[in-house]
């Protein structure tokens, strides 16, 4: 079991935040980001139902499936039976995303964000039950799930479903000891399960590659020649028992940082993370609200708040000091006039968010600051 995936290079391509031409997939320059990544060697690739509204699995069609011979790369895609209300509906998501994708199979399956109240429902529509049988056709050849939960949770249901083959789990070096991520202890019960370990969100949606001052400076300070993104992905690589690390490009020039990062990959040396503990303690130090833009509790506002965009634009302010800006960006994502005061604190958003995130009072601050 520990050794699935010992064969896949340790870079993975998140479609979830695709390059965009408006509502669209921006489909040249993710062509062009899929065939730098596959001539470099790189062969996995990780979309899901919901990405982009089912666009990001549409693309995975028109940029990789269309245009490679099927063995080339590996196609991993994710089932999120807590967003229906039906059995039906929730296997039907499977017929879709084939349909999406063209694929024909999946390489890697996985039951999307378990955790909190969303795991019980892949056990009251049978998902477990339903990808086993679709891996005994070939449908799928490998089942796994996301988590967004405790170190406890996952424990109980590795030991519920020793069926799962890997987990992907959120891991980086500033969530690492987080008592809300649970990074570390989550690896460990993986590990202690001898499950193999997709890791998403090494660069934390991308923070980790926008440091602000004085944590930028120590980076620069240690190696003034490479990214800070390029820290992050080699800290996350640098686990055993990996499968590949997910990186959510958005353009070009990212996926030709991660290759220059992760074709010839070295281990993080100790010098090096006595150097990541050093960010780590600066970053403490600054205020932020910890949003990865996931973009889960904005399904279910009834008041269709783009909550995540607000975040941004709290944290334009509160890490990098630009109130301006700030204010531009909070004018665009409420232009439909769905502005943070609007929130009628039902709580929703506060129930599905990973981060747990106290999503109403951080909304009724930015309502003091933007709301004026
Ligand atoms: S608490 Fe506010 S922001 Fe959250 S879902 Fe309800 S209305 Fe939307
Ligand atoms: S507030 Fe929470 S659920 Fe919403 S996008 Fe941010 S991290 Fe995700």
């Amino acid at each position: 079991m520990e050794t699935l995936g010992k064969d896949i290079k340790k870079l993975g391509f998140g479609l979830m935040r695709l390059p965009m031409l408006g509502d669209e997939v921006d489909i040249e320059q993710t062509n062009h980001m899929v065939d730098l990544f596959l001539s470099n060697g790189f062969t996995y690739f990780d979309t899901a139902y919901g990405y982009i509204n089912g666009k990001s699995e549409e693309a995975a069609k028109t940029c990789i499936v269309d245009r490679y011979p099927r063995e080339r790369f590996q196609l991993a895609t994710k089932l999120p039976a807590w967003a229906v209300s039906t059995a039906e509906e929730a296997k039907a998501m499977l017929t879709t995303s084939l349909q999406r994708t063209g694929a024909g199979y999946f390489d890697f399956y996985l039951l999307h964000s378990l955790g909190d109240n969303r795991t019980q429902a892949f056990e009251d529509y049978g998902i477990w039950d339903f990808v086993m049988e679709q891996k005994a056709k070939g449908v799928l050849k490998h089942v796994g799930f996301s988590l967004h939960d405790t170190a406890e949770a996952l424990d109980e249901i590795l030991t519920k479903h020793p069926e799962a083959e890997f987990v992907q789990l959120q891991i980086n070096y500033i969530d690492w000891e987080s008592e809300s991520i649970q990074a570390r202890k989550c690896y460990e019960v993986a590990r202690k399960h001898n499950k193999p370990v997709i890791i998403m969100e090494p660069v934390k949606g991308g923070s980790l590659a926008t440091l602000p001052e004085p944590a930028a400076g120590i980076l620069r300070a240690a190696d003034p020649q490479v990214s800070m993104s390029s820290w992050a992905m080699r800290y996350a690589a640098s686990l055993d028992g990996i499968i590949t690390v997910l990186s959510g490009m958005s353009n070009i020039a990212q996926m030709e940082d991660n290759i220059k990062t992760m074709k010839h990959f070295s281990p993080i040396t100790n010098a090096e993370r006595a150097v990541l503990d050093s960010v780590n303690l600066a970053l403490a130090a600054l205020p932020r609200v910890p949003c990865t833009d996931c973009r889960y509790c904005v399904k279910g506002c009834p008041v269709e708040i783009d909550i995540p965009g607000v975040f941004t634009a709290v944290n334009t302010i509160q890490l990098f000091n630009n109130p301006t800006g700030a204010q531009g960006h909070y004018n665009w994502v409420t232009r439909s006039g769905a502005t943070a005061s609007k929130c009628i604190e039902c709580g929703q958003c506060e129930s599905v968010c990973p981060q747990h995130i106290g999503i109403i009072e951080e909304l009724k601050r930015a309502a003091s600051v933007f709301d004026r």
